[in-house]
């Protein structure tokens, strides 16, 4: 059984895409941070759907916690390696810069950026000796045009569009893959607050995306079928000019 771990799987993007790798027949490893109860709902939509997966409950901004989550996981699975990394888990906190704290600057940085590093970093050795890897970060239409308000939030998704780009060069030839997904305004908790019927208006498609239209987008980067796709940021945005 090959393993794919998802940060961030418990709700929204994250978990439409451990449902759609789970039937790709991958035995999902599911990151989150607080709600234990949305991270058992996908875990048994999972199993009633007769896949399997992990919970792995552990802060993806906090190094040592991460360390030790992966460590964990692969001293109780002894060669057995992650081939899929999903980089999801994701936060939001916006406010004009000229009011930004300090607080809300280095949330976001450290969950949506330090944590795509502190993850990725530990199970790309495994890949690299494997020869064979995906690594997909989800990102977004603010990481690419920078959005007003969100200043830390296109900082931290910009950062991490250029560390997409700068790592799948330095691990190409050994086989992994490493891509970004950037959806724009995506049915999800983190939209749930905006005003949909405005904004929609900007989007040349006229409605939110669903999350499992950012998933299949995952699926295809994660598959066999993309495999000379590298270094690459695919919006999913139903035609917002970006
Ligand atoms: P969401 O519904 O708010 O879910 C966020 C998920 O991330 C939750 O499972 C949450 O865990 C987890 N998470 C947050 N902080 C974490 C941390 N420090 N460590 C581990 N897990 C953490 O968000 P979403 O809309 O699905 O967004 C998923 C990703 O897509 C994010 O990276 C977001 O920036 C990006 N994105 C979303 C949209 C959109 O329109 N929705 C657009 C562009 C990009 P708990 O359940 O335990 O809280």
């Amino acid at each position: 059984m090959k393993y794919a771990l998802i940060t961030g799987a418990g709700r929204g993007i994250g978990r439409a895409v451990s449902l759609k790798l789970s039937s790709m027949g991958y035995h999902t490893l599911l990151n989150y941070v607080h709600n234990d109860l949305a991270a058992e709902e996908c875990a048994k939509m999972i199993s009633d759907s007769g896949g399997e997966s992990t919970l792995l409950k552990f802060d993806v901004s906090n190094r040592e916690q991460t360390e030790a989550a992966l460590k964990n996981w692969s001293d109780a699975n002894p060669g057995e390696y992650i081939e899929v990394l999903v980089n999801n888990a994701g936060i939001r906190k916006d406010n004009l810069m000229l009011w930004m704290e300090e607080s809300e600057w280095q949330d976001v940085i450290g969950t949506n950026l330090n944590g795509m590093f502190y993850v990725t970093k530990p199970l790309l050795k495994s890949m690299l000796i494997k020869r064979a890897g995906r690594i997909i970060n989800i990102v977004s239409l603010s990481g690419i045009k920078g959005l007003p308000g969100q200043t830390n939030y296109s900082a931290a998704k910009g950062g991490v569009i250029a560390a997409t780009k700068a790592l799948a060069q330095e691990v190409a030839k050994k086989g992994i893959t490493v891509n970004a997904v950037a959806p724009g305004f995506i049915i999800s908790d983190m939209t749930s607050g905006l005003d949909e019927s405005m904004l929609k208006k900007q989007i040349p498609m006229e409605r939110f995306g669903k999350p499992e239209e950012v998933a299949s987008v995952v699926a295809f980067l994660a598959s066999s079928e993309a495999s000379y796709i590298t270094g690459e940021v695919i919006s999913v945005n139903g035609g917002l000019y970006t």
